[in-house]
């Protein structure tokens, strides 16, 4: 299979849409998240403009919700809503379905009670992913969990999270009593711009994101004719990367990795910098002082000199990766400008 990969402009916020096509045969279509709502229309429009005037009459058209924080399932519930019509099925991260409905109920009380800012937060991904649910039935469109034993092709896989991993951070983020004691909605640190520029690695590496949903975010690879690799991260993190590693992902080769959580320092490593080395870094940022964070940024330079960065940020427009142009009308756009 063949891929045209568009990261769409969304802000701080994923809004990817992936076509695949086996030449002469039929065309895939998948919409991994949406950014915030605001953008879903956005992202609907780019498809009707560039991408489904060309698709063969063989189609199968999905989408990826890789974890239910807004920035990414709030403008795919809009996608859905006006294309879901055209969908036949969705790999979804819903967990939901991973707790009791008592505990649900629980998070649920405890919520409209406001006893703290990090359960009201989950409590709203729980709205967005019964949201999406209900979107689904109502357009018949079949639900697959986003695990990575659950859907398994040669050409697109789910590399993380793996069941038991998923499971696990399930429990310590659906956990009232640990999410009472820890501050997710808080946390803030000043940004130190002279050690940011003279040593951006120990910047990296000195805070980890330990967020558990978003370590549960999906990471995707897909894979060409040619056998080159594309991975696509969201929000996850290194212990994510561990985990993929620990299951038998091989970080060799690779051509293109999406930066995860928006460039953010506290999703990557200078280990995982080093061992992803790919021909392409892309981030998907709104171009704050976290997103990219310019740490991460020279971070990469030093590690890896080779690699070029790309930031959805950068003319606020999309970035396009095709894996092999005779396959696809050519669009006629110019080349992006790397960081
Ligand atoms: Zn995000």
């Amino acid at each position: 299979m063949e891929f045209v990969i568009d990261f769409i402009y969304v802000g701080d916020g994923d809004g990817i849409v992936i076509w695949g096509r086996n030449p002469n045969e039929q065309d895939f279509v998948f919409f991994l998240d949406g950014g915030n709502a605001e953008f879903g229309t956005k992202v609907v429009e780019h498809y009707r403009k560039w991408i489904k005037p060309n698709l063969y009459n063989r189609r199968t058209i999905a989408f990826i919700n890789s974890h239910p924080h807004a920035d990414h399932i709030n403008g795919l519930i809009e996608i859905v809503k006006e294309i879901g019509n055209e969908m036949t099925w969705g790999i979804y991260n819903d967990p939901v379905k991973f707790i009791s409905d008592e505990l649900r109920h629980n998070i649920k009380q405890s919520a409209l009670r406001k006893e703290d800012a990090d359960i009201e937060h989950l409590y709203k991904s729980f709205q967005k992913v019964q949201e999406l649910n209900e979107l689904c039935e109502q357009y018949g469109i079949e639900r697959k969990e986003a695990l990575s034993d659950s859907f398994n092709y040669n050409e697109i896989r789910i590399l993380s999270p793996s069941r038991k991993f998923y499971t696990d951070k399930v429990q310590l983020f659906t956990n009232i009593d640990f999410l009472k004691v820890v501050n997710y909605q808080k946390t803030y640190s000043q940004i130190n711009e002279s050690n940011e520029l003279l040593k951006p690695c120990d910047v990296v590496n000195e805070k980890t994101d330990a967020s558990p949903e978003n370590l549960s975010s999906t990471v995707i690879e897909l894979k060409d004719s040619n056998g080159e690799r594309y991975i696509l991260t969201s929000d996850a993190g290194v212990e994510s990367f561990d985990d993929m590693e620990r299951n038998g992902f091989n970080s060799e080769n690779l051509t293109i990795v999406q930066l995860p959580h928006h460039g953010s320092r506290r999703n990557i490593s200078t280990e995982w910098i080093a061992k992803f080395s790919p021909s392409m870094f892309l981030i998907s940022a709104e171009g704050n002082e976290k997103h990219p964070r310019k740490a991460v940024i020279s971070c990469i330079k030093k590690n890896v000199p080779n690699c070029r960065i790309y930031s959805t940020h950068k003319n606020k427009g999309t970035l396009s990766y095709t894996t092999n142009r005779d396959v696809f009308p050519n669009r006629n756009w110019g080349s992006a400008e790397s960081l």
